[in-house]
């Protein structure tokens, strides 16, 4: 029987080990990470003050066991979110350093150490 395994926490997972409650026919359950918030304060003509947050969450039903996905929240709350695979969560990553290195690397840098002479 591995419905005892199946029910084990992962390391990475915040809540106490048995935490989940899994009926039958129910719902399923999540194991949550802690989370990380990176707060974005407010730039004056670009943003309201908000922040984005993630997580690993993994869904968890009495026959299943889901991949762990990485969530991703936008705003106060993550009142906007989206899970991502790992798959999709490296490329992202991946296309946010890209776009960073981009700016570092154009002739003039990014462009905030520029200034006209008074
Ligand atoms: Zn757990």
């Amino acid at each position: 029987m591995t419905r005892d395994a199946d029910r084990s926490c992962p390391p990475w997972c915040k809540y106490a080990s048995g935490h989940l409650h899994l009926e039958p026919e129910g719902p399923g359950d999540y194991h949550y990470s802690e989370f990380t918030v990176l707060p974005l304060p407010q730039l004056p003509g670009l943003r309201e003050r908000t922040e984005i947050q993630t997580a690993i969450e993994q869904h968890i039903t009495a026959t299943t066991t889901h991949q762990p996905m990485i969530w991703l929240g936008l705003g106060p709350e993550g009142r906007a979110s989206e899970a991502l695979t790992l798959d999709e969560a490296t490329a992202l990553a991946a296309a946010l350093t890209r776009a960073v290195a981009r700016v570092h690397n154009a002739p003039g840098g990014p462009g905030l150490e520029r200034h006209d002479p008074v």
